[in-house]
């Protein structure tokens, strides 16, 4: 901290969404040290946050902290007791709230106010559960936790999956004749494509992209093993005898025993094992195909709760997609497999109403963020198959918004029965809906049971206040779909024949174009490079122009450059449109989305931001670019990582400062990283710094952006000279 303080001028400088100071910030999350050091630094302990009023004191308060109280009242602290938030509660008030019973007395004891509270009104009660579920559910609500973005999600997912099973295609058959092979049946998994977002990182919505989470599910190609029982390959009920050498034997426990040899092609094979891909993370998981699904005995249960319509879409899944087995993690001997049951369980996900999905999202925040504070070894998709068990026991009519609090207790309820009542020594603690056999178990690192289960009341007794914070900020949207062509991938030469390239395709030409323009003297001749540019779809027409004055710029033109930037039609790039459909039919919603998101794909100019890898002898430099430009575009990600990030539409904005006077006097593109919704890029920050004529707006997008200027020399190189110059 004393290092980045140097930094922080204004020490008192504020959050644009909450008008939160460092203070408040250090008090919220109970940084005793951060406190100290920001009032030694002459930070104001009296200020107030902007939405909702409250002083430093009543944010201790009302988190509880007794150590900080006391610093902000004693000697140095110098924060007034008296000072009443928008709600008008002093800040032994805020505490009682919350049920800090000592540290309020404490406080109103230093508060004076002992008589003359006599005179005011009882205390308000706190909320009650069923208006505490309204209030969370109205914000998540808002913040885009909702079945309509949740089909917009799916069908980002859908395309995504499609483009990048098409490249993977590609890589795996270069060199093979292209029109003589079968199409990889890779699919996603993992929170990406579990549509409901990732957890919730803390009050504001806001998540990680570290908890966003692609894998790639991917058969080994050509083999098809049949599961002894399972199978119907044959004329009868029994395997065809000598049908195959190697077979699948599904035993009492739910699992299957692998009979065979040549394993080895389960580890990843050496072209998929070089996809990898910087943002989001993706890994990789090899799976065998099975000739047949097993029985799915959920399906035919008459007491589940999940309704006709879900079953069928269930069915639907079961019948439409391939059996895949994998390997027990963990388990011995190595040749054990259990059925995939993912794709049903993502198909489930994508059948949740909105209080249905809610629930799931504030299950991940109180297992991802709460209890793997206090306990160890809690598996990842607990929450997941928590809010199963749930579907499978409640009754439709039950999720309704004002149960959202009651049925996350319910939930935690049913985690911390099984946490007894498995409590065999086989850490097994969950059974998986659609293999009931199979059950999810606790880490082989996992904390006592009984401690868990502790953590688990402890975090359920006091939900009221860990879930409150949720209904009185405001959540920014957790949901963006949007497509970017962030795929690191090897590359490979691009098929310039045709006029026009496939979507998958874009990675490789505009690498290719990018190389030939940092490569003086390439083989590429002028009018072939041109060709290509022309040649890109219409969903990179902002890339294709940025390409064009680059290309201009190196061949010393630049009154053809100015012509070209003049000619293009800036349009602010929103991304996918929140949907405004009021229908509740899963399916037609599911459709809209689809068709949605394929016509995105094909109109749209939408493929401007890329992630290329370059080899480390590949110098990628534009040589005929003002310094700072040429030292920032592309930008590489991590020092020596040969992964280089692009914005072309931020290049093409930069260079229309560089090269038309008068360009700066707009500031709309900047004030436009300044939207709640955007969390600009480093290329955007830089562009600020570089050609923002307002000091004010300047100041706001490196205060909203401190880390990243804070990580990045360059960035902080900028600032220093964007200071002088305003
Ligand atoms: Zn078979």
């Amino acid at each position: 901290v004393p290092g980045r303080l140097r930094h922080w001028r204004p020490i008192d400088c504020r959050t644009a969404a909450s008008g939160a100071t460092p203070l408040h910030t250090a008090a919220l999350r109970r940084q005793l040290g951060a406190v100290r050091q920001l009032l030694h630094a002459g930070a104001d302990a009296n200020l107030r946050r902007g939405d909702t009023g409250e002083t430093v004191l009543h944010l201790a308060a009302r988190v509880g902290d007794v150590r900080i109280a006391r610093l902000l009242v004693g000697g140095t602290g110098g924060a007034d007791p008296t000072a009443r938030d928008f709600r008008g509660d002093a800040a032994w008030q805020a505490a009682q709230r919350r049920g800090h019973v000592t540290l309020a007395s404490e406080l109103r004891e230093v508060t004076g106010e002992i008589d003359a509270l006599a005179a005011t009104d009882p205390e308000r009660p706190l909320l009650s559960d069923s208006d505490l579920s309204v209030s969370l559910h109205r914000n998540l609500l808002a913040a885009g936790f909702h079945q309509l973005t949740a089909c917009l999600h799916a069908a980002t997912v859908d395309a995504t999956e499609a483009i990048c099973r098409a490249r993977l295609t590609r890589l795996c058959h270069r060199g093979d004749d292209e029109n003589n092979f079968e199409e990889l049946r890779m699919r996603f998994s993992g929170t990406f494509a579990d549509c409901w977002g990732a957890q919730l990182a803390c009050a504001n919505g806001e998540f990680e992209a570290d908890d966003v989470e692609v894998k790639l599910v991917l058969p080994v190609p050509g083999r098809v093993l049949h599961v002894r029982g399972v199978c119907r390959c044959g004329s009868g009920r029994a395997l065809l005898p000598g049908a195959t050498g190697e077979q699948l034997e599904l035993r009492e426990d739910g699992r299957l025993s692998y009979r065979g040899d040549c394993l080895d092609e389960l580890s990843p094979s050496k072209s998929v094992g070089s996809v990898q891909a910087k943002i989001p993370a993706i890994s990789h998981s090899p799976v065998l195909e099975c000739c047949r699904h097993p029985p799915v005995s959920l399906l035919q249960n008459s007491e589940t709760k999940l309704t006709d319509d879900v079953i069928s879409q269930l069915k639907e899944e079961l019948s439409s997609s391939r059996c895949y087995a994998e390997r027990c993690r963990d388990a011995t001997p190595s040749s054990l497999f259990q059925f995939c049951t993912q794709f049903l369980k993502q198909r489930l996900l994508r059948c949740l109403s909105t209080v249905q999905g809610q629930v799931f999202v504030l299950l991940k925040y109180i297992i991802g963020r709460l209890l793997t504070r206090l306990v160890d070894g809690l598996p990842d998709n607990l929450a997941k198959l928590l809010l199963f068990q749930m579907l499978h026991s409640t009754p439709s009519g039950e999720w309704r918004p004002e149960n959202v609090l009651k049925l996350t207790r319910q939930s935690l309820r049913t985690l911390q029965n099984r946490l007894l009542a498995s409590s065999d020594g086989t850490a097994a603690l969950i059974p998986d809906i659609f293999c009931p056999t199979v059950h999810v178990r606790l880490e082989p690192n996992h904390s006592d049971r009984q401690q868990i289960f502790d953590a688990i009341e402890a975090v359920r007794q006091d939900l009221t206040n860990q879930l409150e914070q949720y209904c009185s900020e405001p959540l920014r949207p957790a949901f963006m779909p949007d497509l970017q062509l962030c795929q690191e991938f090897d590359a490979q030469s691009p098929d310039s024949t045709n006029l026009v390239q496939e979507y998958h395709q874009l990675y490789d030409l505009v690498r290719q174009l990018l190389v030939n323009l940092a490569t003086p003297g390439n083989s590429c001749s002028l009018a072939q490079h041109l060709k290509l540019i022309n040649d890109l779809p219409a969903c990179a027409r902002t890339t294709a122009a940025s390409l064009r004055v680059l290309t201009h710029l190196r061949e010393g033109d630049r009154a053809a450059a100015v012509q070209a930037i003049r000619s293009h039609k800036f349009r602010s790039h929103s991304g996918i449109k929140y949907p405004q459909w009021r229908s509740d039919d899963l399916a037609s919603n599911q459709a809209r989305a689809n068709r949605l998101v394929e016509q995105y794909l094909v109109t749209s100019d939408c493929a401007w931001k890329f992630c290329f890898k370059f080899s480390q002898h590949q110098q990628i430099r534009l040589e005929f670019l003002p310094p700072s430009l040429q030292a920032n575009f592309p930008l590489e990600l991590d020092r020596s990582s040969g992964v280089f990030f692009m914005n072309f539409d931020c290049l093409l904005k930069c260079l229309q400062f560089e090269l038309i006077s008068g360009a700066g006097g707009d500031v709309s593109w900047f004030t436009e990283l300044l939207k709640p919704s955007e969390s600009p890029d480093a290329q955007q920050v830089l562009m600020a710094l570089l050609y923002c004529p307002a000091a004010n707006i300047v100041n706001r997008i490196v205060e909203e952006n401190q880390q990243m200027v804070l990580n990045s020399a360059a960035l902080r190189e900028e600032k220093a000279k964007a200071m002088k110059r305003l």
